[in-house]
Parts: structure tokens; sequence; C-alpha cells
């Protein structure tokens, strides 16, 4: 098996953090009989300073062609004044609209070993291991009608519409419970539905699926979102996989990536159409950049996820979570985790590291 992957490194940390991600890449594919073949395209700043633009006809090309994009970071003050529909960032919403990509996939994992960096007692996050399922290209974001109008008193009046169709709940509903069955086999489904009919409908149609879709597998409960905050502080352990709206799971995937406390650690996975896009949920870190002291664990951590979603190589997936496990457990750190006892490493070292733990699991 031979899978093509479109390499986009960007700017900043980002070229530093995926050269690591795709060496352990190559090598942890040597260890599970397949291939991939990587070719790498400019996006963001490096791809504004080449071709005046920060997303080019090639590259989306490029990732279309691909069974699954690798991203790195993009942006930096470099490109700061530039004006918004030419900023790096604008590739990152042009990928994401070119690719159909529906669902923003956020796993936050508790590595026993950096349990001290977050803010919650060491027994409530240790064993941590969820994944927040959001949708990403409906609801209130961008439901009509939108906007702010002057009424006749003379004050002011805004608007924004919660607006949820059976097919996007269906779709959204399908991929989550298609991870929870690699996962634990259960699936929250978060919502508001003794107030909002949008989530009504939502709660509806994913118990419909559940019956009708053959999920039956899984075992699906729905939580109310204001309970679901609290219960994500009060017990994590109890959450495999959570399935949300959009603004919902913007607002639960931040408060539940903070159980890990440490951003150089999660990776992230955008899917809906035939190429999901993976990247870490940090951004390029200029003011560390072109120093090996990035942390490559959190697009190290995006391979893995890669291999579970897009290449159905869950095997090569656990090796590499592993690896990373076994690193830290061995007291490695980079500079945005160090502790007191542990051991300094770069980017570089870091990455080695990890592929030297492949091969002893
Ligand atoms: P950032 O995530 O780049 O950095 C925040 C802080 O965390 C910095 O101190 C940085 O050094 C540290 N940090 C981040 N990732 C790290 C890693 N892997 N290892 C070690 N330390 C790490 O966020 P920011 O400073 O707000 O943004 C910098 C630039 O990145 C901006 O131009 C922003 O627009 C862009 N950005 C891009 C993305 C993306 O491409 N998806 C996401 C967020 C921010």
């Amino acid at each position: 098996m031979n899978y093509k992957i479109a390499v986009l490194p960007g700017d900043g940390i980002g070229p530093e953090v995926v050269r690591e991600a795709v060496s352990v890449l190559e090598t942890v594919a040597g260890m599970h009989g397949f291939s991939v073949t990587t070719e790498e395209g400019l996006v963001g700043g490096a791809s504004i300073d080449a071709y005046g633009k920060p997303l080019t006809d090639s590259v989306l090309r490029l990732a279309k062609e691909s069974n699954a994009v690798l991203l790195g970071a993009m942006g930096g003050p470099k490109w700061d004044g530039l004006d918004y529909p030419v900023r790096p960032e604008r590739a990152l919403l042009g990928l994401r609209q070119e690719l159909g990509l529906f669902a923003n996939l956020r796993p936050v994992k508790l590595f026993s070993a950096l349990a001290a960096a977050s803010t919650l007692k060491r027994e409530v996050v240790e064993g941590t291991d969820l994944l927040v399922v959001r949708e990403l290209t409906g609801g209130i974001y961008f439901g009509q009608p939108k906007g702010v109008s002057r009424l006749p008193d003379g004050t002011e009046r805004g608007v924004n519409t919660e607006v949820y169709t059976t097919p996007e709940i269906e779709r959204i509903a399908v991929v989550a419970f298609e991870a929870a069955r690699k996962r634990r086999k259960k699936l929250t489904s978060v919502d508001k539905a003794n107030v909002l009919e949008a989530t009504e409908l939502w709660r509806k149609v994913v118990s419909r699926v559940h019956r009708e879709k053959g999920y039956e597998d899984i075992h699906l409960e729905h939580m109310l979102v204001d309970n679901c905050a609290m219960q994500l502080i009060r017990d994590p352990k109890q959450f495999d996989v959570l399935v949300t709206t959009n603004m919902f799971g913007d607002i639960l995937s931040d408060e539940a990536a903070m159980l890990t406390g440490s951003i150089g650690m999660l990776p992230s996975a955008s899917l809906g159409g035939k190429v999901g896009m993976y990247e870490p949920v940090h951004g390029s870190a200029p003011d560390i950049a072109g120093e090996d002291k990035a942390n490559p664990l959190a697009t190290i951590l995006t391979v893995a996820l890669m291999l579970r979603h897009s290449l159905d190589q869950s095997q090569a997936a656990e090796r590499i979570e592993n690896a990373v496990e076994a690193v830290l457990n061995a007291g490695y750190r980079t500079i945005d985790i160090q502790e007191k006892d542990s051991r300094l490493v770069g980017c570089r070292e870091m990455g080695r590291f990890v592929r030297e733990r492949m091969a002893q699991l």
C-alpha cells in the first residue's frame, strides 16, 4: 500500500515540526508494511513571498489529489500588515472550504508524565483520553439572518441564527460514530435540546442515525451543554467521544484542551471530504522559530491521527502514541513542557527519540 501525502509546512516553526513528523511517518510506515510518497507545497507567508498569495491553485490541486494533507502552521509578524484577503491564515480557510472539511476532531489525551502541567488536580485529569468532534461549517457562525441593524427608536439589534439541517447533522454524526468505533465505543452528543429547537433536531437526528445506520455497537448518550461543561472539569474520564455543534464545540474543545495544560502537545484533524487535513493546534511560534526549540510532539501526534482516520493504519498510530508516551516517561522535555529534573531537548532530538522508541516497541 502506498499513500500520497501533501506536506504543507508553512511558516515559523512549521517546517521544523513538520520535518520531524514526516520522518516519524516514514519510519512507522516501514515498520508496518506500507509506504508514503510525500510532496511539499508552500502555503501561508511562504507562499505570499514566492507567489504573492497564501494559497495557489497548484497547492490546492496537490491537496485534492492526495490521501491526506499534513499542515504545519501559518503566519508571523512579517505578514501582519497585509490586507485580510491576502493574509497567510486565509490559506487555512481556503483549504477547509475547497476540501469540504465540516468536521473538526480534537483529541485530548493527558500523558500521565505531564499531569502536573494541568491546572486541575492530578487525580481528576490523570487518565483523560477523549475526542471532541465539532461541526465546523454550519450552525450559528454561518446561519442567516445575521448582522446588526438600527431600530426606529435609535437603539440597535444584533442577530445570529442557529440553524442545522438534517443532512448536516447526519454527516457529522456519522463521523463521530465512526471515530467512536475506533476508540472505546461511547458517544456523548452535546446539545441544548431543552431550549433550542435547532438542537432538539440535532438530538433527534443523532438518535436516528444511531438506530438506523448500524451503530448499535456504540453506546450513545445525550448531554446538555451546560452539564457537559461542568462534567468535563468534574470527571473528564467519563468521556470517550463528544460530538456537538459549531459554537458548543468551539467552547468545549478549548475547555477540554486545558485539561492537558500544554498547547505544544495537541493535534487536530479536519475531515468531511475525500481528503482529511491534519495540523497541530498551535501556531507558527515566531518567537522561537529557527532555534530548534519547538516541541514537535503535537505534529507527530497529528500524524497518528492521520494514520487512524485517513489511512486506516491504527496499529501504526498506536505505535507513535506509545513512543511519545515512552519518551515523556523517560523524562525528555522540550522547553514548553520543561519541568524540574527533566532533560531539556531540542526539536530534532525529540523527533529522533520518538523514532528510536518506535523501534523498541
Ligand atoms: P502560537 O501558538 O504560535 O504561540 C503561542 C506561544 O506558545 C508562543 O510563546 C510559542 O513559542 C509557544 N508555542 C507554540 N507552539 C509551540 C511548540 N510547538 N513548541 C514550543 N512552544 C510553542 O500562537 P501566537 O503566538 O498567538 O501566533 C503566532 C502566529 O501563528 C500568528 O501569526 C498567528 O496568526 C499564527 N497562528 C496560526 C495557526 C495555524 O496556522 N493553524 C494557529 C494559531 C496561530
